[in-house]
């Protein structure tokens, strides 16, 4: 809600049409239960305009900025005072409004960190390689230097950049090791534990082929790997990665928590992990990344109310069940009593049939209870989408079903029963068909809903 208390926030850069911010950091302001409203709009400033450009904000009475290309090193002159670790990296992308002006900061390192705890792959005494030595990469190797690994490796193409970056990086972190190199040179590393950071450019949207290295040997050496690319939400690096058998993930996380780390900076506020990725759940939306997604399991699993929680953060939702019953004018009750469970059963078959293959970017379907029980329907499922099996125990489904006259299978009485002999039918072609399972008993719908989404 925007009144006369609302804080401005915004992206000075050029360009800035393309940005994701808003999308994080509005959706963060939407949610954000208790605190000051804000808004977040972009800001086109020319090469040479920064100066102009901070002192208007300031007057203005402007929040905070973030920082892009091509000001992240030009803006620091400018400056009240800067944050160390960004003063060593020599590039700021945050500004907070302090007493007489701008305070800097640098979040993508602060968010890589962030990041990559989320990721949950120890770092403390192992290796890094990082591939890049670009304005990504400045952050990323400063940031890791701040989490006790060992020694930091950077390849490059171009050597001379490399060379320059494990300089800086060397005076500012004088305990850890610091090489450099081209990609000649990665099988130096082969002997000892490493991990990947891949922060070249290289495998990005639309040239989705690329990979900066080529040597399968290096995969099959590496730890696990993050690719700060976050379009494809799998790179060529990730695929590569996980054909060796090894954990990798995209840089979404690394964007979405560089702003939540801004957030909390301009507003002084603390932004929870479920508010995070509630935020990270509309950025892959926005990005163009939020695969599709199946949801399988018992009725009365929750897909309903996980389906509704994933719409209100703008998915497209399907319900088979509902869906049938609109095609055919009837209830399902009525199907089943009229034209028995063979011809529902193809009627199922007959949207899947549909859907295969054409699903798209923030497309949820939430099957029907029955449906991977047909062999045909569970390579079909599979097709669409990640399938996730929304696993819950007898006593949950019993008490969400009480009363619940609207399943056939569940006619009759003896409820208990009913549910104990359909999921000992079941359970094993629902595993069968999960991509992901996920125990839902003590779990809220939107706490799921943000798991099927977390990276
Ligand atoms: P940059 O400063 O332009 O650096 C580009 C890097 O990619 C350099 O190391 C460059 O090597 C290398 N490179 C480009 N084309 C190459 C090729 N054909 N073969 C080998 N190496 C090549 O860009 P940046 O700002 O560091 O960004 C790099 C990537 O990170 C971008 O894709 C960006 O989208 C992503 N990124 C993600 C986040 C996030 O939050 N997830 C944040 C920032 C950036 P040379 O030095 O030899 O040219």
């Amino acid at each position: 809600m925007i009144n006369g208390k609302t804080k401005v926030l915004g992206l000075i850069g050029d360009p800035v049409e393309h940005t994701l911010s808003p999308v994080i950091h509005n959706t963060l302001s939407d949610i954000y239960e208790g605190g000051e409203s804000a808004v977040y709009v972009p800001f086109p400033v020319k090469r040479g305009g920064v100066e102009a450009a901070l002192k208007g904000a300031f007057s203005l009475g402007i929040q905070g900025l973030n920082v892009t290309v091509p000001h992240k090193s030009a803006v620091i002159p400018f400056l009240e005072d800067i944050d160390p670790m960004a003063k060593a990296i020599g590039a700021v992308n945050t500004l907070v409004r302090g007493d007489k002006g701008y305070v800097g900061y640098n979040t993508d390192a602060t968010g890589f960190i962030r990041a990559l705890k989320a990721f949950g792959k120890p770092v403390e005494g192992k290796a890094a390689a990082v591939l890049g030595a670009g304005g990504a990469s400045r952050a990323v190797v400063f940031a890791l230097s701040s989490m006790g690994v060992s020694e930091i490796y950077i390849f490059n193409r171009t050597p001379e950049r490399a060379a320059e970056l494990a300089a800086s990086l060397s005076e500012y972190a004088k305990d850890c090791r610091v090489y450099s190199g081209t990609y000649d040179e990665i099988s130096t590393l082969y002997d000892r534990e490493f991990f990947v950071v891949q922060c070249t450019s290289v495998g990005l949207a639309p040239d989705i082929e690329g990979c900066v290295i080529d040597d399968g040997e290096f995969f099959a050496n590496a730890l696990w790997g993050m690719d700060i690319v976050y379009k494809p939400a799998k790179t060529q690096f990730m695929k590569r990665m996980e054909a060796a058998g090894k954990p990798a993930c995209n840089g979404l996380s690394m964007l979405l928590y560089q702003a939540v780390d801004a957030y909390e900076k301009f507003m002084g506020t603390t932004v929870s992990e479920l508010l995070a990725l509630k935020a990270g759940a509309r950025l892959q939306l926005c990005a163009g990344v939020a695969d599709p997604i199946v949801l399988i399991g018992c009725m009365g699993s929750g897909k309903t109310s996980v389906s509704n929680c994933l719409k209100k953060l703008g998915f497209e939702v399907l319900d088979a069940d509902a869906e049938i019953e609109r095609r055919s004018g009837m209830t399902i009750n009525r199907i089943f009593e009229e034209q028995g469970e063979k011809a529902f059963r193809d009627m199922e078959t007959g949207l899947l049939k549909e859907l295969s293959g054409k699903a798209e970017n923030g497309f949820v379907l939430s099957a029907g209870g029955g449906m991977p029980v047909r062999e045909e329907n569970r390579e079909l499922l599979k097709k669409i989408g990640k399938t996730v099996y929304l696993r819950a125990g007898v006593s949950t489904l019993c008490r969400r079903l009480e009363g619940d006259t609207t399943r056939p299978l569940l006619a009759g009485g003896g409820l208990k029963a009913k549910i104990e002999g359909i999921l000992s039918d079941r359970e094993a072609v629902y595993m069968q068909t999960a991509h992901e399972v996920i125990d839902t008993d003590d779990m809220t719908a939107e706490e799921i809903a943000v798991r099927i989404l977390s990276f």
